[in-house]
C-alpha cells in the first residue's frame, strides 16, 4: 500500500493513502540503520510503501519514496545530526506586517534564501493592511516593490478583514502548504480564516520549552476541506542558514544570480572585490540595499535571532 505520513510521534507514522484511510505504521529497526543520517527516518509528508499487518489496520513501512525537499532542524541531543521536520513542500507563505509586529528586511531574506535552498517556492503576503497608516504604506510599497521585482509573489491581505482569503485559498489547492513569520504577524488568524475547521492556535513556544532535552516536537499536516494541506510545524526556529556553503549563498540571492556572470572574478564573493556587478548594481538601483546588506550579513555569519512561530492544534 501507499500513502502519505500527516503525523508522527517518534514510533508510529500516520499515514493517509489516496482513498482517505489513516493506518498507524512503525519502521522495521534494521530499516532505521539504513540510508539518512537524521534522528528520525521518515518525516511528515514523506510518501512512503507499506505492508498491511494481518490485523489489516496498523502497518510497517518498506519504502520511502525520494523526497523533493525537506526542512531540516539541528538535533538538540545529538549535535552532529539533524531532524528531517517536513518534506515535500510545494510553497512557503511568508506573513509579514510593518510593524505590530515590525518584520525587518534581514529576517525576510533569511527566510527567503533557505526556502530557496530547498527549492521551496515562496508567496510574501503582507497582512494587515486594513491597519496601515501612511508611512507603514509607504514602507510596504517599497518592499514590495524589491520583492516582486526579484520575481517574488506579494498579495497584500488582511486576515482579519477576510481581504483577499480567496486568492491565498487558491493558491493553497492541492498544495502542501506551510505558513510562517513572526509571532503576532497574524498565521492563526489566517489560517482559521481559510480553514474555520481547524481551529489552530499559535503555540508560544517558550525558550525554556525548547530547552528541554527530552522535548520533542513533531510536525502534523493537515488536509484542508478544499483540498490540500498546511503543516504545521512546532519547533521550527527559521531553517538551518548555518549548514550552507558560503559559495551557494549569492545563488540563494535570485536577483544576483542574473548579474554574477559579469563580475570581473568568477569566483567573487561581491564582497571586497574590484569590479563586482552585484556592488555596481547596488549603485544603479538594480539590487536593493536591504539586500545586499541582508547577504553580507548572511556570509558573515551574523545569526540574526528571529523565531518562526506556528500553529497547533487546539488540544
Ligand atoms: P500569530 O502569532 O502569527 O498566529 O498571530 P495571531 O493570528 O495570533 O494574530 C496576532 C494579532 O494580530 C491578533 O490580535 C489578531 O487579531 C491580529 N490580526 C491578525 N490579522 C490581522 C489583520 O488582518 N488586521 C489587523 N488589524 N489585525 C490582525
Ligand atoms: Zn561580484
Amino acid at each position: 500500500m501507499n500513502g502519505v505520513v500527516v503525523k508522527s510521534t517518534g514510533s508510529w507514522y500516520h499515514v493517509r493513502t489516496k482513498s482517505g484511510k489513516l493506518h498507524k505504521c512503525r519502521i522495521r529497526g534494521k530499516f532505521r540503520m539504513e540510508g539518512i543520517k537524521s534522528t528520525n527516518p521518515v518525516s511528515v509528508g514523506d510518501v512512503v510503501d507499506f505492508d498491511l499487518e494481518p490485523n489489516k489496520e496498523t502497518g510497517v513501512i518498506i519504502k520511502i519514496h525520494e523526497r523533493s525537499n525537506y526542512i531540516v532542524r539541528k538535533s538538540v541531543n545529538l549535535s552532529k545530526r539533524t531532524h528531517i521536520i517536513a518534506s515535500n513542500i510545494d510553497m512557503a507563505f511568508l506573513l509579514v506586517t510593518i510593524d505590530n509586529p515590525p518584520t525587518t528586511t534581514s529576517f525576510i531574506d533569511r527566510f527567503l534564501v533557505s526556502a530557496q535552498a530547498y527549492h521551496i517556492p515562496v508567496t510574501i503576503l503582507f497582512n494587515k493592511v486594513d491597519s496601515y497608516g501612511e508611512e507603514s504604506k509607504e514602507l510596504k510599497d517599497e518592499l514590495e516593490e524589491i520583492y516582486t521585482s526579484i520575481g517574488y509573489e506579494c498579495i497584500e491581505i488582511s486576515a482579519i478583514k477576510g481581504v483577499k482569503i480567496d486568492k491565498v485559498k487558491q493558491l493553497m489547492k492541492g498544495k502542501v502548504t506551510l505558513f510562517s513569520g513572526h509571532s503576532g504577524v497574524g498565521k492563526s488568524t489566517l489560517v482559521n480564516a481559510i480553514e474555520p475547521s481547524l481551529n489552530l492556535k499559535t503555540l508560544e513556544l517558550s525558550e525554556q520549552h525548547n530547552q528541554g532535552q527530552h522535548t520533542t516536537t513533531f510536525a502534523e499536516m493537515h488536509s484542508l476541506s478544499f483540498g490540500g494541506y498546511i503543516i504545521d510545524t512546532p519547533g521550527i526556529k527559521g531553517f538551518g542558514i548555518v549548514d550552507f556553503e558560503e559559495d551557494d549563498i549569492s545563488g540563494y540571492f535570485p536577483e544576483f544570480f542574473k548579474l554574477k556572470g559579469e563580475c570581473k572574478y568568477h569566483n567573487c564573493k561581491h564582497l571586497d572585490e574590484p569590479k563586482c556587478a552585484i556592488k555596481e548594481g547596488l549603485e544603479d538601483d538594480r539590487i536593493a540595499a536591504s539586500r545586499y546588506f541582508s547577504y553580507v550579513q548572511i556570509m558573515q555569519g551574523e545569526e540574526e535571532h528571529f523565531r518562526q512561530d506556528i500553529y497547533t492544534p487546539k488540544k
